[in-house]
């Protein structure tokens, strides 16, 4: 089965690094576009094994447009093993989560992304430390079993011992899953502007990767396993959705700037609330961009992105995955990953042939996936 992903491109404001899709929330342009995605769900005639809502921020459509959405969902919620969505810190009430609650939603992602005021203000995050804690109480307490959070690290100045500290109020918290994100400076994002007149100082590489180690170090002491390159989960809390992805499978996303992969055909939608509105009205073609890969190309894509996996890429499974041999259609990637130490193969006679990323080459995990490509 394959996964549906529902794009919100609404946020309360914008924070100072995001290059996402998204736009101030108006609520008659945030109407429309729920009865939009509405019809477009109603229009569905199978089942998905995961679903997720993200954006965006999709609790900042409010209660009413949530419910709407989250009630044209119901049908398929029985079928899909994990129903996520996103919420930032600031739109959360107890009312709010037992919607989701009532309505099939089992997987919380909250962007709390620091438990630093300073370190907030500094990304333009709205919500403070405190609330964000409160957040996820309240999310537990509402019933939520399976809570997770992201966290950027490598933020202008900070440091390793304020790094350190976040992390120990996280792994305090009754959550199950963290998302760990070095801060990256996109283009024309008021921090990138920033660096490029010399306004702001970005981290040193060696600072931020030392960060990066000490997470992963302190994050599996506690009971957090790391299962992807920003990824850490409790034992059987990892994100089935994003799972998915990173294996290549199919998916249909709904919503202005969501991409599709449907029978080996990636399709991006227009990234434009009001033009994806007027082009479903006038039942247009919603995409922009759409490119369907030899079968040699999607497997070297299925290889960059599950390479980014702790388990790697187990070599019968590629072959059954893509029909390709591994060894053989990466060759020449491969001796120079290995040389490098970026990537190392799998040993031991417990262990199926196959290859995964070394502690190295998690720190450079991107270029392992484009050497893939
Ligand atoms: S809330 Fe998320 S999507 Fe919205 S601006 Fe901030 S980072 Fe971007």
């Amino acid at each position: 089965m394959s996964s549906l992903y529902i794009h919100i491109p609404f946020c309360n404001s914008k924070c100072l690094y995001c290059d996402f899709y998204s736009v101030i929330y108006d609520a008659a342009v945030a109407a429309d576009y729920v009865d939009v995605l509405c019809e477009q769900i109603e229009r569905l005639d199978k089942q998905y094994s995961t679903i997720y809502i993200g954006g965006g921020t999709p609790t900042a459509l409010g209660g009413v447009l949530l419910g709407k959405l989250l009630n044209s969902l119901k049908r398929f919620a029985g079928c899909a093993t994990e129903f996520s969505l996103e919420a930032n810190p600031e739109s959360l009430s107890r009312e709010i989560l037992r919607l989701f609650l009532g309505s099939g939603v089992n997987r919380l992602s909250l962007g709390v992304q620091s438990f630093n005021d300073n370190k907030l203000n500094n990304l333009g995050r709205i919500h403070s430390a405190q609330a964000a804690q409160e957040a996820v109480h309240l999310a537990r307490s509402a019933g939520f079993e399976n809570i997770g959070i992201d966290l950027i690290f490598g933020v202008g100045n900070e440091r390793l011992d304020g790094w350190r500290q976040e992390l120990k109020k996280a792994a305090e918290l009754p959550i199950r899953h963290i998302s760990c994100y070095g801060l990256t400076y996109e283009k024309d994002t008021p921090l990138f502007n920033a660096v490029k007149k010399g306004a702001l100082v970005p981290l040193e590489d060696e600072a931020a990767a030392e960060m990066y180690r000490y997470a992963i170090g302190y994050l599996e002491k506690e009971g957090f396993k790391q299962y992807e390159v920003s990824n850490f989960a409790q034992e059987g809390y990892a994100c089935r959705h994003n799972q998915n992805y990173w294996e290549n499978n199919a998916y249909l996303g709904l919503g202005a700037s969501a991409v599709s992969y449907l029978d080996g055909v990636r399709k991006e939608n227009v990234s434009d609330i009001r033009a994806y509105i007027a082009r479903h009205k006038r039942e247009e073609d919603l995409g922009v961009f759409q490119e369907k890969l030899p079968a040699i190309e999607r497997a070297k894509e299925t290889a960059a992105l599950k390479i980014r996996t702790e388990k790697g890429i187990d070599f019968s499974w590629f072959k059954q995955k893509t029909g390709f041999d591994f060894p053989k259609l990466q060759k020449s990637a491969l001796a120079g990953l290995t040389e490098r130490g970026l990537i190392s193969y799998n040993r031991g006679s417990s262990q199926r042939p196959g290859v995964h990323l070394t502690q190295k080459g998690f720190l450079f995990a991107d270029i392992v996936s484009s050497e893939l490509l």
